[in-house]
Protein backbone atom coordinates (compact mmCIF):
# COMPACT_ATOMS: atom_id res chain seq x y z
CA UNK A 1 0.00 0.00 0.00
CA UNK A 2 0.76 3.79 -0.50
CA UNK A 3 0.22 6.64 1.90
CA UNK A 4 0.11 9.94 1.01
CA UNK A 5 -0.77 12.88 3.41
CA UNK A 6 -2.14 15.55 0.72
CA UNK A 7 -2.27 18.11 3.97
CA UNK A 8 -2.89 17.81 7.79
CA UNK A 9 -4.13 20.28 10.49
CA UNK A 10 -6.53 22.68 12.15
CA UNK A 11 -6.78 23.97 8.38
CA UNK A 12 -8.04 20.61 6.45
CA UNK A 13 -7.16 16.83 6.05
CA UNK A 14 -6.87 14.64 3.34
CA UNK A 15 -5.16 11.00 3.14
CA UNK A 16 -4.70 9.15 -0.01
CA UNK A 17 -4.37 5.20 0.35
CA UNK A 18 -3.83 3.53 -2.57
CA UNK A 19 -3.01 -0.33 -3.63
CA UNK A 20 -2.40 -1.53 -7.36
CA UNK A 21 -5.86 -0.02 -9.49
CA UNK A 22 -7.51 0.97 -5.56
CA UNK A 23 -7.31 4.86 -4.95
CA UNK A 24 -9.27 6.22 -1.86
CA UNK A 25 -9.29 9.86 -0.45
CA UNK A 26 -10.21 9.58 3.64
CA UNK A 27 -11.20 13.27 4.38
CA UNK A 28 -11.08 15.83 1.79
CA UNK A 29 -10.91 18.87 3.76
CA UNK A 30 -9.45 21.74 1.90
CA UNK A 31 -11.28 22.63 -1.89
CA UNK A 32 -11.86 20.38 -4.02
CA UNK A 33 -9.11 22.57 -6.30
CA UNK A 34 -6.42 22.32 -3.42
CA UNK A 35 -6.80 18.47 -3.46
CA UNK A 36 -6.68 17.84 -7.30
CA UNK A 37 -3.40 19.89 -6.91
CA UNK A 38 -1.68 18.27 -4.03
CA UNK A 39 -2.49 14.78 -5.79
CA UNK A 40 -1.00 16.10 -8.89
CA UNK A 41 1.75 17.03 -7.02
CA UNK A 42 2.42 13.90 -5.57
CA UNK A 43 1.64 12.15 -9.05
CA UNK A 44 -1.60 10.83 -8.49
CA UNK A 45 -4.76 11.24 -11.34
CA UNK A 46 -7.74 12.26 -9.70
CA UNK A 47 -10.28 11.15 -12.35
CA UNK A 48 -8.43 7.37 -10.76
CA UNK A 49 -9.61 8.31 -7.07
CA UNK A 50 -12.75 5.30 -6.29
CA UNK A 51 -14.28 7.15 -3.53
CA UNK A 52 -13.67 9.16 -0.72
CA UNK A 53 -14.04 7.95 3.30
CA UNK A 54 -15.36 10.85 5.71
CA UNK A 55 -14.71 10.37 9.39
CA UNK A 56 -16.54 13.12 10.53
CA UNK A 57 -18.57 16.59 9.60
CA UNK A 58 -15.66 18.60 10.77
CA UNK A 59 -14.68 21.25 7.90
CA UNK A 60 -11.42 20.69 7.81
CA UNK A 61 -12.36 16.75 7.00
CA UNK A 62 -15.35 17.69 4.53
CA UNK A 63 -14.65 21.21 2.67
CA UNK A 64 -13.56 20.07 -0.41
CA UNK A 65 -16.00 16.40 -0.36
CA UNK A 66 -18.63 17.57 -2.15
CA UNK A 67 -17.11 19.06 -5.02
CA UNK A 68 -15.12 16.72 -6.24
CA UNK A 69 -17.71 13.59 -5.65
CA UNK A 70 -20.02 15.70 -8.44
CA UNK A 71 -16.65 16.33 -10.42
CA UNK A 72 -15.48 12.39 -10.64
CA UNK A 73 -18.84 10.82 -9.66
CA UNK A 74 -17.04 9.35 -6.83
CA UNK A 75 -19.40 7.86 -4.12
CA UNK A 76 -19.11 9.46 -0.50
CA UNK A 77 -18.99 6.67 2.65
CA UNK A 78 -20.33 8.18 6.05
CA UNK A 79 -21.83 7.50 8.65
CA UNK A 80 -25.56 8.32 8.96
CA UNK A 81 -25.25 10.85 11.99
CA UNK A 82 -22.12 12.75 9.57
CA UNK A 83 -24.32 12.37 6.84
CA UNK A 84 -27.58 14.03 8.97
CA UNK A 85 -24.71 17.01 9.84
CA UNK A 86 -22.97 17.49 6.76
CA UNK A 87 -26.38 17.91 4.16
CA UNK A 88 -25.21 21.65 3.03
CA UNK A 89 -22.13 20.45 1.57
CA UNK A 90 -24.60 17.82 -0.97
CA UNK A 91 -26.64 18.94 -3.52
CA UNK A 92 -28.73 15.69 -4.36
CA UNK A 93 -26.64 14.14 -6.61
CA UNK A 94 -23.89 12.31 -5.34
CA UNK A 95 -23.81 8.52 -4.55
CA UNK A 96 -23.52 8.18 -0.44
CA UNK A 97 -23.11 4.77 0.86
CA UNK A 98 -23.83 5.01 4.70
CA UNK A 99 -21.61 2.24 6.37
CA UNK A 100 -22.37 1.51 10.51
CA UNK A 101 -19.42 3.24 12.67
CA UNK A 102 -18.15 -0.02 13.76
CA UNK A 103 -18.52 -1.84 10.51
CA UNK A 104 -16.08 -3.40 7.76
CA UNK A 105 -16.44 -2.20 4.37
CA UNK A 106 -14.15 -2.76 1.06
CA UNK A 107 -13.57 -0.47 -1.93
CA UNK A 108 -11.73 -1.98 -4.68
CA UNK A 109 -8.72 -4.03 -3.29
CA UNK A 110 -9.16 -1.90 -0.16
CA UNK A 111 -10.67 -2.85 3.60
CA UNK A 112 -11.56 0.12 5.57
CA UNK A 113 -12.50 -1.11 9.31
CA UNK A 114 -14.41 1.82 10.91
CA UNK A 115 -13.90 2.59 14.82
CA UNK A 116 -15.05 5.23 16.93
CA UNK A 117 -13.37 7.89 18.71
CA UNK A 118 -13.85 10.80 21.47
CA UNK A 119 -14.37 13.64 19.24
CA UNK A 120 -17.16 16.42 19.53
CA UNK A 121 -18.77 15.53 16.47
CA UNK A 122 -22.43 13.35 15.39
CA UNK A 123 -20.66 10.25 15.40
CA UNK A 124 -16.70 10.21 14.66
CA UNK A 125 -15.40 7.68 13.20
CA UNK A 126 -11.17 6.32 11.84
CA UNK A 127 -10.09 4.01 9.51
CA UNK A 128 -8.11 0.68 9.71
CA UNK A 129 -7.06 -0.04 6.01
CA UNK A 130 -5.55 -2.86 4.62
CA UNK A 131 -4.94 -4.51 1.33
CA UNK A 132 -4.60 -8.03 2.90
CA UNK A 133 -0.96 -7.73 3.23
CA UNK A 134 -0.43 -4.25 5.64
CA UNK A 135 -1.96 -2.38 7.73
CA UNK A 136 -2.72 1.30 7.85
CA UNK A 137 -4.02 3.11 11.03
CA UNK A 138 -5.73 6.56 11.10
CA UNK A 139 -6.30 7.98 14.57
CA UNK A 140 -6.96 11.53 14.53
CA UNK A 141 -9.54 14.18 15.71
CA UNK A 142 -9.66 12.11 19.00
CA UNK A 143 -9.77 13.58 23.03
CA UNK A 144 -7.76 10.75 24.23
CA UNK A 145 -6.59 6.77 23.08
CA UNK A 146 -9.34 4.52 24.05
CA UNK A 147 -9.01 1.47 24.39
CA UNK A 148 -10.92 0.28 21.63
CA UNK A 149 -8.71 2.58 19.03
CA UNK A 150 -5.57 1.41 21.07
CA UNK A 151 -6.53 -2.42 19.47
CA UNK A 152 -6.58 -0.77 16.15
CA UNK A 153 -2.95 1.21 16.41
CA UNK A 154 -1.36 -1.98 17.65
CA UNK A 155 -2.10 -4.10 14.51
CA UNK A 156 -0.87 -1.57 12.21
CA UNK A 157 2.16 -1.16 10.14
CA UNK A 158 2.05 2.22 9.99
CA UNK A 159 -0.04 4.57 12.72
CA UNK A 160 -1.32 8.24 11.65
CA UNK A 161 -1.90 9.23 14.92
CA UNK A 162 -3.27 12.88 15.86
CA UNK A 163 -0.76 15.14 17.96
CA UNK A 164 -2.77 17.94 18.02
CA UNK A 165 -1.66 20.22 21.05
CA UNK A 166 1.61 20.75 23.11
CA UNK A 167 -0.57 21.55 26.48
CA UNK A 168 2.07 24.71 27.94
CA UNK A 169 1.26 26.36 24.42
CA UNK A 170 -2.62 25.99 24.42
CA UNK A 171 -2.52 26.77 28.37
CA UNK A 172 -0.13 30.02 27.56
CA UNK A 173 -2.26 31.00 24.13
CA UNK A 174 -4.75 33.29 22.58
CA UNK A 175 -7.63 30.73 22.67
CA UNK A 176 -10.26 31.70 24.98
CA UNK A 177 -10.60 29.41 27.70
CA UNK A 178 -14.20 27.76 26.81
CA UNK A 179 -11.90 26.72 23.75
CA UNK A 180 -8.86 25.51 25.54
CA UNK A 181 -11.08 23.66 27.49
CA UNK A 182 -12.81 21.92 24.54
CA UNK A 183 -9.83 20.85 22.53
CA UNK A 184 -7.88 19.40 25.87
CA UNK A 185 -11.22 17.52 26.82
CA UNK A 186 -11.18 13.89 26.13
CA UNK A 187 -13.50 14.57 23.31
CA UNK A 188 -11.73 17.30 21.69
CA UNK A 189 -8.30 16.29 20.50
CA UNK A 190 -5.25 14.58 21.63
CA UNK A 191 -1.75 16.64 23.07
CA UNK A 192 1.71 15.41 22.06
CA UNK A 193 1.54 13.79 25.41
CA UNK A 194 -1.05 11.56 24.55
CA UNK A 195 -0.03 10.67 21.38
CA UNK A 196 3.91 9.92 22.97
CA UNK A 197 2.84 7.93 25.69
CA UNK A 198 0.46 5.82 23.58
CA UNK A 199 3.37 5.19 20.78
CA UNK A 200 5.63 4.30 23.50
CA UNK A 201 2.97 1.21 24.12
CA UNK A 202 3.12 0.46 20.86
CA UNK A 203 6.54 0.84 20.01
CA UNK A 204 6.85 -2.15 22.78
CA UNK A 205 4.75 -4.08 20.87
CA UNK A 206 6.31 -3.97 17.88
CA UNK A 207 4.62 -0.97 16.26
CA UNK A 208 7.78 0.34 13.23
CA UNK A 209 6.60 3.53 12.17
CA UNK A 210 4.38 6.29 13.01
CA UNK A 211 3.41 9.69 11.65
CA UNK A 212 2.46 12.86 13.27
CA UNK A 213 -0.71 14.69 12.33
CA UNK A 214 -3.69 17.16 12.55
CA UNK A 215 -1.39 19.48 14.27
CA UNK A 216 -2.57 22.64 15.45
CA UNK A 217 -1.14 25.82 13.98
CA UNK A 218 -1.38 28.25 17.16
CA UNK A 219 -0.96 25.55 19.71
CA UNK A 220 2.10 23.37 18.60
CA UNK A 221 4.88 23.46 16.19
CA UNK A 222 6.13 20.55 14.43
CA UNK A 223 9.97 20.26 15.81
CA UNK A 224 8.10 20.38 19.52
CA UNK A 225 5.86 17.61 18.54
CA UNK A 226 8.33 15.45 17.19
CA UNK A 227 10.84 16.02 20.49
CA UNK A 228 8.20 15.03 22.92
CA UNK A 229 7.66 11.53 21.18
CA UNK A 230 11.20 11.11 20.19
CA UNK A 231 11.54 12.37 24.21
CA UNK A 232 9.94 9.70 25.46
CA UNK A 233 10.46 6.90 23.08
CA UNK A 234 14.21 7.50 24.10
CA UNK A 235 13.31 7.52 27.82
CA UNK A 236 11.79 4.12 27.54
CA UNK A 237 14.26 2.86 25.74
CA UNK A 238 12.94 2.25 22.56
CA UNK A 239 15.45 3.32 19.73
CA UNK A 240 15.50 4.94 15.93
CA UNK A 241 12.07 4.93 15.62
CA UNK A 242 11.11 6.30 12.21
CA UNK A 243 8.89 9.65 13.05
CA UNK A 244 7.44 11.61 10.14
CA UNK A 245 5.86 14.91 11.07
CA UNK A 246 2.74 15.92 8.35
CA UNK A 247 2.19 19.43 7.48
CA UNK A 248 -0.32 21.43 6.19
CA UNK A 249 0.98 23.38 3.74
CA UNK A 250 2.61 20.56 1.41
CA UNK A 251 2.34 16.67 0.76
CA UNK A 252 3.74 14.31 3.31
CA UNK A 253 6.60 11.72 1.64
CA UNK A 254 4.62 8.54 0.44
CA UNK A 255 4.80 5.86 2.80
CA UNK A 256 5.21 2.46 1.05
CA UNK A 257 4.25 -0.28 3.42
ZN1 LIG B 1 -9.92 17.73 12.36
ZN1 LIG C 1 -12.75 17.19 14.19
Amino acid sequence: MKICLLASGSGGNSICVQNGSSSVLIDAGLTGKRIEERLQGVGINPAGLQAIVVSHEHSDHIKGVGVLARRYGLPVWMTEGTLNASKKIFRGTEKIRVFENDEAFSIGDLSFQAFQLPHDAADPVNFSVTDGHSNVTVATDMGTVTQLVYQYMRHADLVIIETNYDYQLLMDGPYPWVLKQRISSTHGHLSNDGAAEALCNLAKEGLQQAVLAHLSEKNNRPDLARETCADMLQGQGVRSFPLSVAEQDRPSDIFVI
